[in-house]
């Protein structure tokens, strides 16, 4: 009688499984929350998969590969088709030795080889890496190649240093946001390396820019906007202030903004206010309550995707300026406990739903209003 009940249950949950990966008309994307540190996953309607980055590494790895892998499970898809390193830094490579334990991946792409060695790059790159590759195919990937999916034209519009030199179709206007741009300091790191990508599915528009800074994004959008503008723009960087200019994030125009950044990185009030005041914008979801924003620039708890492990009845109202270089900070306040995606579905039409998987607040985004 239980056996029986058992084989029942199977069939019906394998009968759904089923159905619904023949069902799905949606490009779906989860943004995955792995403590500021990137793990995006796309799944296109033909079920094919796009993961970029797999979180943090060292104590964190295990935590986030699992919870990559539950967006894995929750998606329906057995496998990682293409899986791309946006550069050589842990918040995104780190977990990735330990996603793989749990689940096929096809192909690797990034933009080569890491121009800031430190040990644990070093030592991926030289004895972890080549051994996933091995399994599977690597592609170091330059501006303006394909990941090849069904129904979705996906786009590399940075990569290893360079950008973008045409304009994607629709686009290259002039962009008005460079006449005031100002440069900052050269950025020497993997982040400037980042790998970008613009993905379209049919009038949905989506941009990834990785960690790309300020200096990069003046040379990808401008003086002509070669991309032209999104409805969800996954923001760059975590948020964070040495990335996301007025020329990227204003020229882009997105309806929606989530940001992938932590409990204190990220969010801090300068990029907020760019991020705030960009023309068109509906709303911004955050992974996060971060410090560095206060509630003076956070959003509303209902777009706020995660908490902390000891919640405080109260959240300071001022943002958290970190001690200078050197001094002792207290820790960032963590969070290890259940952690939630973002959950985006979008259509042909250019609809698209995000759903906040910790209280379920659905918002969606209407084509054409
Ligand atoms: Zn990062």
């Amino acid at each position: 009688m239980r056996l029986k009940f058992l084989v029942v249950t199977l069939g019906l949950l394998l009968g759904a499984a089923l159905l619904s990966a023949q069902a799905r008309k949606t490009l779906d994307i989860y943004v995955v929350d792995v403590e500021g540190g990137n793990a995006t996953l796309f799944v296109t309607p033909a079920g094919e998969s796009v993961l970029i980055d797999a979180g943090n590494g060292g104590a964190a790895a295990a935590r986030d590969a699992a919870r990559i892998f539950d967006a894995v499970k929750d998606a329906g898809i057995t496998q990682i088709d293409h899986h791309i390193t946006t550069h050589w830094h842990g918040d995104h490579f780190g977990g990735l030795e330990e996603l793989a334990k749990l689940v096929p991946i096809r192909a690797y792409y990034d933009h080569g080889d890491t121009v800031q060695p430190q040990p644990a790059s070093t030592e991926f790159l030289q004895k972890v890496y080549p051994q996933l590759v091995a399994r599977a195919r690597r592609v170091i990937v330059k501006p303006g190649d394909r990941i090849p999916l069904k129904g979705v034209d996906w786009r590399i519009v940075a990569s290893g240093g360079q950008v973008l030199q045409t304009n994607l179709p629709g686009a290259g206007q002039r962009n008005p946001y460079c006449a005031n741009f100002k440069l900052q300091d050269p950025d020497p790191t993997e982040n400037a390396q980042s790998v970008g990508s613009f993905i379209t599915f049919g009038k949905f528009r989506v941009a990834h820019p990785g960690d790309l800074t300020w200096n990069k994004e003046g040379e990808l959008m401008c003086p002509n906007n070669r991309l032209g503008t999104v409805d969800l723009l996954i923001v760059g960087h975590h948020g964070q202030p040495v990335s996301n200019s007025e020329v990227i994030v204003h020229a882009l125009r997105p309806r929606v903004s989530i940001m992938n950044n932590g409990t204190r990185k990220g969010g801090q009030p300068p990029a907020m206010q760019i991020i705030l005041n960009s023309p068109g914008l509906e709303d911004v979801w955050q992974s996060h309550f971060s410090l560095l924003s206060g509630t003076e620039y956070t959003v509303p708890g209902m777009f706020i995707g995660n908490t902390f492990d000891d919640e405080p009845e109260a959240l300071p109202k001022s943002a958290w300026t970190p001690p200078p270089q050197g001094q002792q900070a207290p820790p960032a306040p963590a969070h290890n406990g259940k952690a939630f995606w973002f959950k985006v579905s979008a259509q042909q039409d250019g609809t698209f739903s995000v759903v906040n998987t910790r209280n379920n607040f659905t918002k969606t985004y209407r084509a054409g209003e």
